[in-house]
């Protein structure tokens, strides 16, 4: 127990360099479903395996995690597989900096269940993955050169997993870092356009998020987006589009915060004559949540809503694009459902980065239907639809949104892939049959 603790309590840079003086640059953590446990490839590492197995929060029988060490750059290169009954696990590569080693494996852990339970509520044939590097915050995240190694890297590693997990863009990776993930990967989507992708995802995802909110007001109060104030923490990718997007529907007033000072300044320019009021501030300070506002929008990290934040929440709509944003699913869900605060879940709203990059393979034509239908107010699985059936079947059943929409995508994640059936579980099995943590 105490050796857990000690590798969990490492941050991501002291753990690479345990690791470098073993002599180990990969490992992996997979789960051995006939005997109930989760198997380790290192035995250095074996209390981390005890750790997973016996978390009962962000650990779901991840069928497998696998890691990879960049010695030069003390950075250490993810990816976080889930559930792949559907397909192949899918989902974005984050770049971020974690204080420990458990904060890294938790958000990897919480991330790619979200992609799983997303894939499948979306009816998208993949699994649920994520990719997440630990970013060495001694390292000048603004180095172009750098970055290129380091993404390039990455894409070697994607393809040394054989195709069980495909990654894309996330929050700390663009368009450049994804074009160097592809000239070492064909495992990768939302690759910039001049190379055939289908770009960045992020103006789709902020209208997808646009219509969560549309039903949420529809639920609630029977109005739409004219005339409320919407609050939004982070103004990225998402975030810039989502602000331009609401005022388009004409709210009254959008308050935004970042952490950045060129993030504020794009956006005081971009809506210049907009009663858009947007303020500075540093990464812990969640003041975004006690603002007077209908809706609050979170637009930049995960567990944001939390047991600091709930008691301040005036809004009675939280809606926004960051996955995760729940700290504790089942406590939060539950705590926001005694409030009568309706949580549009993150991975109903969301949906539209991971549905633009699913259909990449099979090419592009103008308002494509197979995109459109997801923004629709008619279609039986839309974003509109599918939070009007999670808010219904909530007051029904008298239960947390989160629940009900947990359980509907639980159960669409458990269906094979069509044609290939579970077969990114195979591509797992023939990983570790192959010693593939020694093949450095
Ligand atoms: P981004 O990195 O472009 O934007 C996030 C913004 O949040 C940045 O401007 C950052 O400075 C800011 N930020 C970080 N911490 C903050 C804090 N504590 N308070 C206020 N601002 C803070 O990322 P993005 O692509 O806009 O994605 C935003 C969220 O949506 C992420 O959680 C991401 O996983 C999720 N998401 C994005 C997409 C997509 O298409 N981009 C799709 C699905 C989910």
């Amino acid at each position: 127990m105490s050796d857990t603790l000690n590798l969990l309590k490492l941050s991501p840079i002291e753990f690479v360099r345990l690791l470098n003086s073993n002599g180990i640059n990969r490992f992996y953590f997979v789960y051995d479903k006939k005997n109930k446990r989760v198997a380790v490839s290192h035995k250095l590492l074996k209390s981390i395996a005890d750790f997973l197995y016996s978390d009962k929060r962000d650990f779901n029988s991840h069928e497998g995690l696998f890691f990879q060490i960049s010695p030069k750059y003390e950075t250490i290169l993810g990816a976080f597989i889930h559930r792949t009954n559907r397909g192949q696990a899918a989902g974005g590569v984050r770049y971020w900096d974690y204080q420990t080693m458990e904060d890294y494996l938790r958000d990897g852990l919480r991330l790619a269940k979200g992609m799983t339970y997303k894939n499948a509520l979306a009816g998208i044939w993949w699994g649920g993955g994520k990719g997440v590097m630990a970013r060495n915050p001694n390292i000048d995240k603004n180095n172009f050169g750098v970055r290129a190694e380091i993404y390039k890297q990455y894409g070697q590693f994607i393809t040394s997993l054989n195709g069980c997990y495909v990654t894309a863009e996330d929050v700390g990776t663009n368009v450049y870092d994804m074009a160097n993930i592809f000239s070492n990967t064909r495992f990768t989507t939302c690759i910039p356009q001049n190379l055939g992708g289908s770009g960045n995802p992020s103006i789709p995802t902020a209208r997808g998020v646009v219509a969560g909110m549309k039903a949420a007001l529809k639920f609630y109060s029977g109005t739409t987006l004219k005339g409320k104030t919407v609050a939004v923490q982070g103004i990225g990718n998402v975030g810039r589009p989502l602000i331009k997007f609401l005022f388009q529907e004409k709210v009254k007033k959008i308050i935004a915060c970042d952490i950045y000072s060129e993030n504020i300044d794009i956006a005081n320019n971009e809506f210049e004559g907009e009663n858009l009021e947007s303020y500075l501030i540093n990464r812990t300070d969640d003041s975004i949540f006690m603002v007077e506002s209908d809706i609050i929008s979170p637009c930049a990290t995960g567990a944001v809503v939390n047991p600091n934040t709930i008691p301040y929440i005036k809004a009675k709509i939280i809606c926004g694009a960051a996955n995760n944003q729940l700290e504790d699913s089942k406590r939060d869900g539950k705590e926001l459902h005694k409030k009568e605060i309706l949580y549009i879940p993150d991975f109903l709203t969301n949906r539209m980065g991971i549905v633009n990059c699913s259909n990449e393979q099979y090419g592009y034509i103008n308002d494509d239907p197979f995109i459109e239908k997801h923004l629709l107010y008619n279609w039986k699985h839309s974003i509109y639809q599918t939070t009007l059936r999670v808010l219904n079947e909530s007051k029904r059943k008298n239960k947390p949104t989160a629940e009900v929409a947990v359980s509907l995508a639980d159960k669409l994640s458990k269906e094979n892939h069509p044609i290939f059936g579970h077969r990114a579980q195979q591509i797992i099995d023939s990983l570790v049959a192959n010693k593939w943590h020694q093949k450095i």
